[in-house]
């Protein structure tokens, strides 16, 4: 987020990748063969992996090793054709509202509404994280200022305290990925929102919420796992203002604060669920950027930030960025430029930079 960070030995996340060098997978399905590190036994077996090298579907090109939760873990960068499985409703679009009360509101185009419960893995497991941090704190820990090398004590419930932050976000792993397989299986376009997810973990009563419910990993996975598929992911403007919009006849609200939990229209007295709101809003997204009505334009320009001339309502970027000297903000936005950039997978529209 923001600037690129200076890495810091202490901090930097243990890691390397291997490019060169024997680099292969043993026979026995249960051994991986590193540069410098030999022989190693995996935890899990390979034989997946193991199966199609054999058969001459795979190549393997690089390693990268890297040092994770408290284990370690190798991923393998391997060349290989795959079959593109057909989803199960590829005429369906879904627009997908994020959130904490409810994880994700799905609303598809065939006017289904469905609700996915928010597993809030973090809360659970507070309890148990305050009682192991206190005791570690009780204990004499690290100082950088004094050089104090932490005990073995200390140590011992330190390692107790990360198994609980480790069990946590191999949970939040687990079911975000099954999520997210599940919406891309079932559907042909998904459509969700450029969340501000780095200014949101900025406000400190939300930042714990949000980033215990993953809603950039979401974002991520829905759009590898779309290419997969073969199928487009529309990313609507971060200034589309899904949940101030009437899914019924478009009167935007000014205002609408976050603790107002139901959508009541002014113009048309629709009265809505504010998720559901937002999500019949993101999926009406999609049907204006693939069919060709609306303003969001033909296929050729898969462009969706104009919809309805609703965006950008308040601030216009943060200060220092569009006025920077030909800058990532200024220069990646620009509507040609992304298009060659993207221009290998047709649909997957990206209507502005990742900034995160
Ligand atoms: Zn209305």
């Amino acid at each position: 987020m923001g600037v690129p960070r200076r890495k810091l030995k202490r901090k930097a996340r243990l890691a390397c990748r291997f490019t060169t060098g024997t680099i292969r997978i043993e026979p026995d399905g249960r051994h991986v063969t590193l540069p410098r590190l030999g022989t190693i036994r995996t935890h899990e077996p390979t034989s997946k992996l193991l199966a199609r090298i054999r058969a001459g579907a795979a190549r393997i090109l690089s390693a990268a090793v890297r040092h994770e939760r408290g284990r370690w873990f190798v991923s393998l960068q391997v060349e290989t054709t795959r079959e593109i499985t057909r989803v199960d409703r590829p005429d369906v679009a879904v627009g997908i509202d994020l959130g904490v009360k409810h994880l994700a509101v799905l609303a598809d185009s065939s006017g289904e509404i469905r609700y996915e419960p928010n597993p809030k893995r973090l809360d659970g497991a507070l309890k148990l994280l305050r009682f192991h941090s206190r005791r570690a704190s009780r204990r004499q820990g690290p100082d950088r200022k004094t050089g104090q090398k932490p005990s073995t004590r200390w140590e011992k419930a330190n390692c107790e305290r990360n198994k609980i932050h480790h069990r946590v976000a191999n949970l939040r792993t687990d079911s975000l990925h099954k999520l997210t397989t599940r919406v891309r299986a079932e559907y042909g376009t998904v459509v969700v929102e450029d969340l501000n997810v780095a200014g949101m973990l900025r406000n400190k009563r939300l930042a714990r919420r949000v980033a215990d419910a993953g809603f950039g990993e979401i974002r991520r996975q829905l759009t590898y796992k779309g290419r997969r598929y073969a199928c487009p992911t529309i990313v609507a403007n971060r200034w589309y203002a899904s949940s101030k919009t009437c899914s019924n006849c478009g009167a935007t609200k000014a205002k609408l604060p976050l603790h107002a939990r139901v959508f009541t229209c002014d113009a048309c007295g629709l009265v809505l669920d504010r998720d559901e709101n937002a999500a019949r809003n993101l999926v009406a997204l999609a049907a204006a950027c693939i069919t060709g009505t609306g303003v969001a334009g033909d296929q050729d320009t898969p462009r969706v930030s104009k919809p309805r001339g609703a965006n950008r309502q308040t601030r216009r970027q943060r200060p220092g960025h569009h006025t920077g000297r030909g800058g990532r903000a200024g220069g990646a936005s620009l509507p040609h430029q992304r298009r060659k950039e993207t221009g290998d997978r047709r649909q997957d529209t990206e209507t502005q930079p990742a900034l995160w």
